[in-house]
């Protein structure tokens, strides 16, 4: 369709087919898709607007089934606008058409935004009667959900001056930073020769083999960041400003607290999490003194963390990949593995290398009459069998929960991870038990407890970054580079304590997290994932088949209630300050067994 672009690695071929959404980007059904999408959300504000707080709750019922189903032309659209421009970024009119997209969506989203607002603004006692009525049980959630921002939206003018105004400050300014990260250049020399590398590429230089290649790559890296900290810089500050008004115009009490509330848990047992894993920073220190003896290192360096302890083993083929994965899905739930095979079968993920691709991994859900699509891009390294695993467990998961409709397919970000960590670590365990050879089960095990470790530790060191940073610029107003350098030392330095030398370089490199940028506060999260998951998998040695089932139906029920709901049906308790000590205590018997393992 467009120009010749390279292609290939081990999984050369593999690309998705968007046919299911649009023939392609000329496509008139997708125009005329947005047209009606804008017609419907006119004519249902024309009935609506001004009526909610008078009717009955069977009328509401249907206005909430309207709402959904106008809704979807759009996400179709939006969904394949983002597909196509993360399959080549270099094509002027993919970037385009996701502009349109994006500013058509916000036109069709402020037309409805009264909806929200008047729901919201209803006296509290109509409200109550009005959920507690069976005509609106299958919407009980996501109502009382949208009441939750009741003591913090705005008027409705004034709603409408924020969502235009964040496309020329808010947005304008994270897509900035995107920008400037992907057109980075870090100038990394090699035996005479200086070759200039992408960001992923540099990166990815700290997994090297040779000290020497990790060295130039973390040098590289933090050369690049202090080259632009001033714009980067300048970027945070405001976009931490930004942070702060908002916080004050909608009255959250705290930098963290507007997340919380979006993740549907209370503060108070996001801190519990957080202290809990602060508690356990011990653990991380005692694994890379390990690390560094079986590297033949006194201490390890900052660049040393992710150095691989075996020989890489050979490349794997795409096939090889699905067949690891699916074995592992089966050994579990026959019905997973089935399901995720349709996306193998169906084309629906694109895995093949390719200029102008986008970087990284992801699982993108569509309309839940349709089915999700995955991308990744495959050099047939064991991380990336691993990729292969978590993307097919967001995809399962969001098939599964396809049945709860547009608005309640999707959990908060806190369960987001369940089935895809989940989904890895039925792989990490098939492969731990097949392999025979204690070196390279060492090496396995090493490679699971860092993934861990950058998942559960190093993400709530860079909460408390977070919480720190929103805070100084709070009481101390715009923050010179070398402020917020110190505070990133003062996050990371009790987790490593004495075991890993955190140079100077060091101190730059919160400059390329773009959660800080795009999400603030998202990375609790993936704690939170990782140690239920490990919680879950406990579950499931102690019940065998039985849990099976019930994990099944946890998938199944999406968002559709609270998490801390959903997982009280597991026998879960997550309000429990103690439930996080559960998972805490897997990854100190997996470093235990990695001591064992090194003898
Ligand atoms: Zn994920």
């Amino acid at each position: 369709m467009q120009g010749e672009t390279s292609r290939g690695g081990p999984a050369a071929g593999v690309c998705w087919d968007l046919s299911d959404l649009y023939a392609g980007r000329d496509d008139p059904a997708l125009e005329a898709d947005l047209d009606r999408a804008l017609a419907e959300a006119r004519g249902f504000a024309e009935r609506t607007r001004g009526r909610i707080a008078r009717l009955d709750a069977a009328t509401l019922a249907r206005a909430v089934d309207a709402y959904e189903s106008l809704q979807e032309p759009l996400v179709r659209a939006a969904a394949y606008a983002q597909l196509l421009f993360a399959a080549d970024t270099s094509v002027p009119s993919h970037g385009a058409l996701l502009q349109r997209v994006q500013e058509r969506g916000t036109e069709i989203r402020n037309t409805l935004l009264f909806f929200e607002l008047e729901w919201v603004a209803l006296e509290p006692q109509r409200a109550e009667a009005l959920l507690a009525d069976p005509a609106l049980a299958r919407r009980r959630h996501l109502l009382t959900a949208l009441r939750r921002y009741r003591p913090h939206v705005l008027s409705e003018p004034e709603e409408r001056i924020l969502a235009e105004t964040a496309n020329t400050g808010r947005h304008a300014f994270a897509r900035l930073f995107d920008e400037l990260m992907a057109g980075m250049k870090f100038r990394v020399t090699r035996s005479g020769e200086t070759r200039e590398l992408g960001e992923e590429e540099v990166l990815a230089l700290l997994y090297a083999p040779e000290r020497m290649q990790r060295r130039s790559g973390a040098r590289a890296l933090s050369k690049g960041l202090r080259e632009h900290a001033r714009t980067l810089a300048f970027i945070f500050n405001t976009l931490l400003h930004d942070k702060a008004l908002d916080d004050r115009l909608r009255g959250y009490p705290l930098p963290i607290a507007a997340r919380n509330l979006a993740n549907e848990i209370d503060t108070a047992r996001v801190e519990s999490l957080l202290s809990a894993c602060v508690a356990r920073y011990p653990l991380v220190a005692r694994y890379y003194r390990l690390k560094a003896r079986l590297l033949g290192l006194e201490r390890l360096e900052d660049y040393d963390r992710y150095a691989p302890i075996a020989e890489h083993s050979a490349a794997r083929s795409f096939d090889e990949a699905r067949h690891i994965v699916l074995g592992a899905y089966a050994d579990f739930s026959p019905r997973m593995a089935e399901i995720a095979g349709r996306f193998f079968d169906a084309r629906w993920i694109d895995a093949e290398l390719r200029e102008g691709k986008r970087g990284g991994a992801f699982c993108a859900a569509t309309l839940p009459s349709l089915h999700p699509y995955v991308l990744l891009s495959y050099t047939g390294n064991l991380r990336d069998v691993m990729t292969v695993a978590h993307e097919l467990g967001h995809g399962v998961h969001q098939a599964l929960a396809a049945r709860q409709g547009l608005f309640e397919q999707d959990t908060p970000l806190t369960t987001a991870e369940t089935a895809s960590v989940f989904g890895e670590m039925l792989v990490f365990r098939r492969l731990m038990r097949e392999e025979r050879d204690p070196k390279v089960r060492l090496a396995l095990l090493c490679g699971k407890l860092e993934d861990a470790f950058a998942t559960v530790f190093r993400q709530v060191a860079m909460t408390r970054f977070e919480e720190a940073l929103h805070t100084a610029r709070r009481a101390e107003g715009e923050l010179p580079i070398e402020r917020i350098n110190a505070l990133w030392m003062d996050a990371n330095r009790p987790m490593f304590g004495d075991s890993v030398h955190l140079s100077e370089d060091y101190a730059w490199w919160w400059l390329y997290i773009p959660h800080f940028v795009h999400s603030p506060f998202y990375c609790y999260a993936y704690a939170f994932g990782e140690l239920l998951v490990l919680s879950l998998l406990r579950r499931y040695d102690e019940e065998g088949e039985a849990f099976v089932p019930r994990y099944l139906a946890l998938l199944e029920a999406g968002g559709s209630d609270t998490p801390e709901a959903l997982l009280a049906r597991m026998g879960l308790d997550i309000g429990d300050p103690a439930f996080w000590d559960g998972g805490l205590a897997v990854l100190e018997e997996m470093v235990a067994e990695a001591e064992a393992l090194a003898g």
